[in-house]
């Protein structure tokens, strides 16, 4: 369809060597099409051409010293997406691979998961280039300090509240609220993630790998099967695939593996989620060949033995499969290897882990297929709750979050699953999650004017 032509073309000649945003725009665009076939004021109001446009895109220096009292730069990113429905949302992602697409693509991303809460926030996200790896704390803190002095002329409460993402967890996020607090003498909730003596929600940090699993329960339930008995693959180390496989085994599940950016694990009888917690939560980020060594029948493989063009974790031989650590993560090859395999379920806590050709071969398979921005968004949506206990000065119990994240879940998955049915293509939860997601904030730009 040349809309779709001619956006991409436009955005490809504006902002070249953005390959992720173009990806992520082509997957929205591409679901969008019988929307725009059944209503014509999306385009008569030009909607895509303007939803694909930053509202603002802030680039800026960030210099901080080094142990050794060097002084080092780094590029630091905040992307306002879309206000139409409610404040900038969005975490920031700390890791050498973010450059002003991949910050672009998650931000767009962002405006319709947001939207699919059913929760009034806007899209945004932010970060840096900047690797925590190896980095001290005192370091750490450095960084996160210079960076908020730059950023923090742009947020506020009611204008735009980033979180964290990958690289950035609640140590970070304390170091930024600090120089936040120091720099506008101002209390109020301009981040979340924070931890739970100084403003934080119970149940943020599990919020986005529980999620992932109460959407995956309503995916299963929808076919009158259930987790309890299933073997998951899973991949990541973070804090998504930490609290995923939490879930999993609560909800009795077998998760059966775990990776990072150096191998990955395979326990065939299970897990052990203390031993994953000691070597990865609070900062730590030791090797995985650690918990090989304290789990023998665990199997422990380098990326350097890794086929090429694979990654072997979705070879596992597995029932539900959770990607949980990072964009395109997961090729087509992958994708055929999980079907041949007999795996049912793919519930993306990551942001797009799924190539196109995967996404396609899941959907053309018709398999249980919970898009990233449907299956993960309950961290985002567990974000908004913080904001409301910060707003109203409350702190609510860790049940009273988690049973609203649980109904958040559900709700997001009728939406998109009753949008796909509208659209007559029940399975396909892609399109059911982006019309749903577009539809609101569209409409909402209509509202509101051009
Ligand atoms: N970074 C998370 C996401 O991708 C959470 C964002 C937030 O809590 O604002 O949705």
């Amino acid at each position: 369809m040349s809309l779709i032509k001619d956006t991409l073309s436009r955005i490809q000649q504006s902002s070249p060597g953005e390959p992720e945003f173009y990806q992520a725009v082509e997957e929205v665009l591409e679901s969008l099409e019988p929307l725009f076939k059944k209503e014509k004021k999306y385009s008569e109001h030009n909607i895509i051409q303007r939803i694909v446009e930053p509202e603002r895109m802030i680039t800026f220096r960030v210099t901080w010293i080094d142990d050794k009292g060097k002084i080092q730069v780094n590029k630091g990113y905040r992307v306002q997406f879309s206000s139409a429905i409610g404040p900038y949302k969005g975490g920031l992602r700390f890791h050498p691979s973010v450059n002003s697409g991949i910050i672009k693509f998650l931000g767009f991303e962002q405006i319709f998961k947001n939207s699919l809460t059913g929760l009034p926030i806007g899209g945004g996200k932010g970060g840096s280039d900047f690797d925590p790896k190896g980095k001290s704390d005192n370091e750490i803190m450095r960084f996160c300090q210079s960076f908020m002095t730059e950023l923090y002329r742009h947020i506020g409460d009611t204008i735009d509240i980033p979180a964290g993402d990958i690289g950035v967890g609640g140590r970070e996020i304390g170091y930024l609220y600090g120089q936040y607090k120091r720099l506008t003498g101002s209390y109020e909730g301009v981040l979340t993630g924070k931890k739970i003596p100084w403003g934080g929600s119970l149940a943020r940090t599990e919020a986005t790998g529980y999620g992932a699993v109460y959407f995956a329960d309503s995916l299963l339930t929808s076919r009158n099967d259930q987790l309890a008995g299933k073997t998951a693959v899973v991949s990541g180390s973070g804090n998504v695939a930490i609290y995923t496989i939490k879930k999993l085994i609560e909800m009795g599940a077998t998760p059966v593996s775990c990776s990072d950016s150096r191998g990955f694990i395979y326990h065939k009888t299970g897990i052990n989620l203390n031993t994953l917690q000691q070597l990865k939560e609070q900062g730590k980020n030791e090797s995985l060949e650690e918990y090989a060594k304290i789990h023998k029948d665990a199997k422990y493989t380098p990326v350097k033995d890794y086929p090429k063009g694979r990654n072997p974790v979705w070879s596992i031989k597995c029932d539900l499969a959770f990607p949980s650590a990072t964009q395109n993560e997961l090729n087509l090859a992958d994708a055929k290897e999980l079907l041949k395999n007999g795996c049912i379920l793919v519930a993306e806590g990551a942001n797009m882990p799924s190539t196109p050709e995967a996404v396609h071969a899941f959907l053309e398979a018709k398999i249980l297929y919970g898009p990233g921005k449907a299956a993960n968004a309950g961290g985002v949506a567990t974000s908004q709750l913080e904001m409301s206990q910060n707003a109203s000065m409350l702190q609510w119990s860790f049940e009273e979050v988690d049973g609203r994240l649980r109904n958040i879940m559900h709700n997001i998955y009728l939406s998109a699953s009753q949008t796909a049915e509208e659209f007559g293509q029940p399975h396909n939860l892609v399109l059911g999650a982006n019309i749903a997601g577009f539809r609101k904030v569209a409409n909402a730009m209509i509202d509101q004017g051009a």
